[in-house]
C-alpha cells in the first residue's frame, strides 16, 4: 500500500554533496601518498576521536569503521567478510571488524581504490565498545606498531564528574600526547590545538542548525539517511579544518533555501514532495542496501526528523561545542559525551525529547546484528519511549555491512505495517 510521495525528477547533486565527495576522494589520495611524503598516520575510531589533537601534530587519521562502511556501500564487504570468516573470525563478530580484516588481507586497498597506508600508531579511544579493544589487538599483531589506549569512563550515572574529566586529561598528557610527539617528531603546541578547536566549533554550530531545521514542517532534510552524509566530514578527518567550515556553511545555505521554498528533503530520486509521516530513528543504518532501505521510507512519504546514529561521533545538539579556551578538558568531555558512551536512561530521555521536539508520529529502531553498543537494551528503550511519549514504536532488524542480514521483504513488510498503524491511530482506530 505504498503511496508514491516522491517527485521523480532526475537526481541533481547539491553543491555541498559534490564538495563532500571531492573532499573524501582527496583525503583518500592524501592517505595513499602519505608513505612517500613521509606523513605519519594514526588509525583511530569515530566515537571519541581526537582529530583536532592529531591535526595539531600534522598526522593523518585513518578510521577503520569508515573504510568498512564505505566498502559496504560500494558492494565490497561481502567478499571481505567471507575471507575473514575463512580465516577463523566467527559469524558473531562485528562485521565492521571482519570487513576491515578482509580488506587488509586482500591488499589493504581502500574503498576508493587507493592503497591505505600502514599505521604508525593505533590510537584506541575506548568509548563503551569492547570490540574496539579486540579490533586493535588484531591490527597491532598485523602491523607490529605501537598502540596507545585512551580509556574513556562510561557515563554510568548520566553525568561527567570532575574526577572523570581529570582522569581523561591525565591520560592525554601522560600517554597520548607523548606518543604523538614520538611518532611526529614534534613538540605539543597548545596554540595549534586551540586553532583547530575553534574551527571545529564553527562547523559544529552550522551542523546543529541543519539538524534542527527538521523541526519545521515539512522538514527540509532527512535526518537519518540524509543525515549520514551531513555528519560525514565532522565525524571523520575534517574536524578542525577550513574544509569543514566551508562544507557546513554551504550545506546550511542550501537547507536555508529549501526551508524558504517550503521544500522537503532531497532523496535518491529527486525530492520528497509530500511529507506523510515524521519518525525518529534509533540505531545505525544498513549500508549494503542503503538506497533500497531509504526508498522504503520515501515510498511511504516518511521522513526521519531526528536520529541517534547522527550523534555517534558527538552529541552537539545538547549544547556541546569544542572549546578552545579549555583544550584538553574539552577533548575529554567530547569523548565522554559520544552517544555510545551514554547510559540507557539518557538514551531514553534523548529519544523521547526528539519525538516531542520534532513533532514525530512515532519512532523506529533499526537493531543491527553486529553492534552491541547500540543494540543492547533496545527493547527496553522501545517500551520506555512508547510509555513516555504515547507514540508507537517499531522494530526492524538488519546489519551494518553484512548483506546476508538484510532481508528486504521482511523489512518492507514491517515498515508498511508500522505506517498503517500510525494511520489507524490518526483516524482514531485501534
Ligand atoms: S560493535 Fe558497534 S561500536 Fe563496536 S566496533 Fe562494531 S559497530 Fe562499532
Amino acid at each position: 500500500m505504498s503511496t508514491p510521495a516522491t517527485g521523480k525528477t532526475a537526481a541533481s547533486k547539491d553543491a555541498s554533496q559534490e564538495r563532500q565527495k571531492a573532499m573524501i576522494q582527496a583525503y583518500f589520495s592524501r592517505l595513499a601518498r602519505a608513505p612517500d611524503e613521509g606523513k605519519k598516520c594514526v588509525y583511530t575510531f569515530v566515537p571519541g576521536n581526537l582529530t583536532e589533537l592529531l591535526g595539531a601534530f600534522g598526522v593523518l587519521p585513518v578510521l577503520p569503521e569508515i573504510n568498512a562502511l564505505q566498502s559496504g556501500m560500494r558492494g565490497k564487504s561481502r567478499d571481505y567478510i567471507g575471507l575473514a570468516e575463512k580465516l577463523g573470525h566467527s559469524e558473531d563478530v562485528c562485521t565492521y571488524v571482519k570487513c576491515d580484516i578482509g580488506m587488509l588481507k586482500s591488499g589493504n586497498v581502500g574503498p576508493t581504490g587507493e592503497r591505505l597506508p600502514e599505521p604508525d600508531l593505533l590510537l584506541l579511544s575506548y568509548t563503551g565498545c569492547f570490540t574496539f579493544l579486540k579490533w586493535f589487538e588484531l591490527l597491532g599483531q598485523e602491523y607490529g606498531c605501537p598502540v596507545v589506549m585512551l580509556h574513556v569512563p562510561y557515563q554510568g550515572d548520566g553525568v561527567i564528574t570532575d574526577s572523570m574529566r581529570r582522569y581523561v586529561v591525565d591520560q592525554l598528557k601522560k600517554k597520548v600526547i607523548p606518543a604523538l610527539e614520538r611518532i611526529s617528531g614534534r613538540a605539543f603546541d597548545e596554540d595549534l590545538l586551540r586553532e583547530q578547536l575553534a574551527r571545529s566549533a564553527q562547523a559544529e554550530d552550522d551542523l546543529v542548525w541543519v539538524l534542527e531545521s527538521a523541526k519545521q514542517k515539512p522538514s527540509p532534510i532527512d535526518a537519518y539517511f540524509g543525515g549520514v552524509y551531513y555528519i560525514g566530514p565532522i565525524f571523520t578527518s575534517f574536524r578542525g579544518t577550513q574544509d569543514a567550515i566551508d562544507y557546513y556553511k554551504e550545506l546550511r545555505a542550501e537547507v536555508q533555501e529549501r526551508l524558504r521554498l517550503g521544500k522537503g528533503p532531497i532523496i535518491p530520486d529527486g525530492e520528497l514532495r509530500e511529507e506523510k509521516y515524521r519518525v525518529v530513528v534509533e540505531g545505525p543504518p544498513n549500508w549494503t542496501s542503503f538506497r533500497q532501505f531509504w526508498q522504503m521510507f520515501t515510498d511511504e512519504g516518511a521522513v526521519v526528523v531526528a536520529s541517534t546514529y547522527t550523534k555517534v561521533g558527538g552529541v552537539y545538539d545538547n549544547g556541546f561545542r569544542h572549546d578552545p579556551r579549555r583544550p584538553l578538558e574539552t577533548l575529554a568531555e567530547y569523548c565522554m559525551g559520544c552517544y555510545t558512551n551514554l547510559n540507557l536512561p539518557t538514551r531514553v530521555q534523548m529519544l523521547s525529547r526528539y519525538v516531542k521536539d520534532y513533532g514525530a508520529d512515532g519512532f523506529l529502531i533499526n537493531s543491527v546484528k553486529s553492534c552491541n553498543s547500540f543494540s543492547a537494551g533496545q527493547l527496553v528503550i522501545l517500551r520506555e519511549v512508547e510509555q513516555r511519549t504515547g507514540k508507537p514504536g517499531g522494530f526492524i532488524e538488519s546489519d551494518l555491512v553484512d548483506p546476508r542480514y538484510f532481508s528486504a521483504a521482511n523489512i518492507k513488510n514491517r515498515l508498511e505495517s508500522y505506517f498503517q498503524m500510525i494511520e489507524q491511530k490518526r483516524g482514531g482506530g485501534t
